[in-house]
């Protein structure tokens, strides 16, 4: 593993091979991939292990029948970060342009970075209700991560609003330690796999309120209730100490936009078979793309980043 050091990059402005933007799944992999195609690979992002460490059981990553997501995303650090051709900066991207030869990326210090080929894992970022009180109450009651903050509400009352994997997972996790949990989806069925549904039917402590939307989060000092906009059991407010969101994802894709890459109509970075963008030399991989039909799981990231660090070697070969 390469060190990058401010001093460094200003004494030897290296001309990557390739940055991959990104410290999750898809990245990792393809720095894996990128290393051992001998690219020198520069592998910066801002939070290590990405939305990865979020997921409190996997039981679906091929070869290990269940394994935690900060677990697997160590393993898979470990592997990409083992090879010298790597070099790993903890850092937000801010900007990224076009130069002579490549691309220049420019970090939140000001530092910048140079590579010949991007390739775009950028993931996405939660997405919020934008309800009154939401803003409010965030860090104090609010959260958006049920398998990350849920066993702070030990014994108490908290409310899950979403209908997908994220939702009903957090629930059932959230299950395990909290007294009662309302799992409110603004639709009749859940869109979840069936695993994580048999699981919530499967546990007491779990109530459904379906076709309700929660549109306000009401409390004092820290989250009480949360209000409806329909009673349920005869009431419009729910009491609770906690309200986790899980209603989906926004592709987190400012930085392909700034190079002029084409989006798809769902607002993720299109790409081709290869996981080409419609800027030469810009790839992308994970769940910033359109690719894998938009199914956004840890086998289909880390397929894209062998697929994009394939296609970057291609490309470079292709420009000699
Ligand atoms: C609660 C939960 C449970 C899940 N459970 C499963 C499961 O059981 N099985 C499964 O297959 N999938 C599961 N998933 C989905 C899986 O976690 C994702 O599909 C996968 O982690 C996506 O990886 P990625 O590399 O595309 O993106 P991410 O992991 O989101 O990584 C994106 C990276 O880009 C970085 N980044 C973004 N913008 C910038 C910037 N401007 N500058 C620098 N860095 C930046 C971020 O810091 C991060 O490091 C789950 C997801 C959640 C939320």
């Amino acid at each position: 593993m390469g060190l990058l050091s401010p001093l460094n990059s200003l004494l030897f402005h290296t001309m990557y091979d390739v940055a991959i933007i990104g410290l999750g799944c898809a990245a990792y992999t393809a720095a894996i991939y990128t290393a051992r195609y001998k690219l020198t690979t520069l592998l910066v992002g801002e939070s290590e292990g990405g939305m990865g460490m979020t997921a409190a059981e996997v039981g679906n990553w091929p070869g290990d029948q269940e394994v935690t997501g900060p677990d697997l995303m160590e393993r898979f650090k470990n592997h990409a970060l083992s090879f010298d051709d790597v070099t790993h900066t903890i850092a937000r991207v801010e900007k990224a342009e076009k130069m002579e030869g490549g691309f220049r990326l420019t970090y939140q210090s000001g530092e910048t970075a140079e590579a010949k080929t991007l390739i775009f894992a950028t993931g996405s970022n939660k997405r919020h209700l934008g309800i009154p009180g939401e803003e409010e109450f965030s860090g104090k009651g609010v959260s958006y991560c049920a398998t990350c903050d849920g066993f702070f509400y030990k014994g108490k009352t908290v409310a899950v609003a979403g209908g997908g994997d994220s939702a009903v997972e957090g629930a059932a996790i959230i299950a395990q330690v909290a007294a009662k949990v309302y799992l409110i989806h603004r639709r009749d069925a859940f869109r979840a796999e069936p695993f994580w549904i048999d699981r919530v039917q499967s546990k007491e402590n779990i109530e459904f309120v379906l076709s309700r939307e929660v549109v306000e989060v009401l409390g004092d000092g820290k989250v009480t209730a949360i209000r409806l906009n329909e009673p349920f059991n005869g009431s419009d407010t729910l009491a609770v100490d906690g309200f986790f969101i899980e209603v989906g994802t926004i592709p987190a894709v400012a930085l392909a936009e700034q190079l002029g890459c084409t989006l798809d109509a769902k607002g993720h970075v299109a790409v081709g078979a290869n996981m080409g963008t419609s800027v030469p030399g810009v790839f992308g991989a994970g769940d910033v793309t359109s690719g894998s039909n938009h199914f956004e799981q840890f086998a289909t990231a880390a397929g894209e980043g062998c697929v994009a660090a394939n296609s970057v070697f291609s490309y470079l070969q292709s420009r000699h």
